[in-house]
């Protein structure tokens, strides 16, 4: 059977000026990205990146929103740019997003009822009115919210993470088979990132969601997600079991990374943000031949200047994307979701 959500080879290339009279320049957001998602076993996978590694181009591009320079997505096997109606349809229902700052899109008059009503009424989701507000209680309380502090008010009346929340609560109105959340926490104050995310995860065990957790908070990541998958200027370097890869990182820009923060403990204090949020905003990855990471790296050698190097596998739930590890067998990308999952399933 088809996986639920495929991207395959994705690339993203934004292209500035138009040659003749101001200079074209181009710039590579994401490239040479697949993973599959399947529709039977749910997984909570990191997306993680510094700001400007291209995340959020992948999130709206698996979205449908921004549509790649090459490669495809493929919703249970049709490519998403040429579904009809009814299957647009579908794909809107199960694939569903959470964004930064999900209120922005709300209009400030209506009530939070009306938030989670709308969806009932528009996909059909309940037969009756008492049907219907059985479904908003259940929702709201998978989420940790009571009805008495949040129907009957308006979004502003609200704190940061209970808006949040209600995102959530409205997300999961919908039974959607995944959820695209694109740093669904950074616009929240630190002190509420702990407690949407876990309702987040409860959610996903609970109704069996799947998750693409995307962030450039590692510490988030560690704390809540099963696998991770990082991404240096639009590149994968490193994917595995979270636990792995933030203990024990392979490529030398997750060792750095992982040296620039504080070892997330399970159960402590939340960090705040991630490194180098600010880091790499507004830099253009030119096209280049090479390991994007060459530059800064403490190992460097002359291929790393001449080839990008492909991913290794160097156990069955980890792959890095670094000529140290050339002594293992090289992962098809088609194949990463196995790598991923490799440990999701024996949790
Ligand atoms: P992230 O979400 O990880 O911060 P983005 O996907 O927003 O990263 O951006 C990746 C790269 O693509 C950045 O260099 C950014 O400047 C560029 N970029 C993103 N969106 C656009 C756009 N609409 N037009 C041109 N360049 C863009
Ligand atoms: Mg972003």
């Amino acid at each position: 059977m088809a996986p639920l959500l495929e991207a395959k080879n994705l690339r993203k290339v934004y292209t500035k000026g138009t040659g003749f009279l101001s200079k074209r320049s181009e710039n590579v957001a994401l490239d040479n990205f697949s993973l599959s998602i399947g529709d039977e076993t749910p997984v909570f996978i990191a997306i993680a990146g510094e700001s400007g590694s291209g995340k959020t181009t992948l999130a709206q591009m698996l979205l449908g929103f921004t549509k790649p320079t090459s490669g495809q997505i493929l919703y249970r096997g049709q490519n998403i740019q040429q579904m009809d109606t009814q299957q647009q349809k579908a794909f809107r229902n199960e694939v569903q997003a959470v964004f930064q700052d999900p209120f922005a899109v709300y209009n400030p008059f209506y009530k939070v009822d009306h938030i989670l009503e709308t969806p009932i009424r528009k996909f059909n989701l309940a037969s009756s009115p008492a049907e219907a507000e059985t479904k908003i209680l259940e929702a709201l309380s998978a989420v940790g919210l009571r009805p008495e502090d949040t129907l009957g008010r308006y979004p502003h009346q609200l704190s940061g993470g209970q808006r949040q929340r209600i995102t959530v609560a409205r997300t999961l109105l919908m039974r959607p088979k995944l959820v695209i959340a694109d740093e669904p926490v950074s616009m929240v104050d630190a002190s509420l990132r702990a407690t949407i995310l876990e309702s987040m995860y409860k959610v996903h065990k609970e109704f069996g969601i799947s998750f693409l957790y995307i962030t450039h908070d590692l510490t988030t990541a560690y704390q809540v997600s099963n696998s991770i998958v990082i991404l240096y200027r639009g590149i994968i370097a490193e994917a595995g079991d979270v636990e792995e890869v933030i203990k024990n990182p392979q490529h030398p820009y997750t060792q750095e990374l992982v040296g620039s923060i504080p070892l997330p403990n399970p159960g402590s204090q939340w960090m705040d943000d991630g490194p180098g949020t600010e880091a790499v905003e507004n830099t253009m990855h030119k096209v280049t031949v090479g390991c994007k990471y060459a530059t800064r790296c403490p190992h460097v050698m002359d291929r790393c200047r001449q080839t990008m190097p492909p991913l290794y596998q160097m156990s069955a739930g980890r792959t890095a994307a670094c000529y140290l590890y050339d002594q293992s067998p090289e992962l098809m990308r088609e194949q990463l979701a196995d790598v991923l999952y490799a440990q999701t399933e024996t949790e």
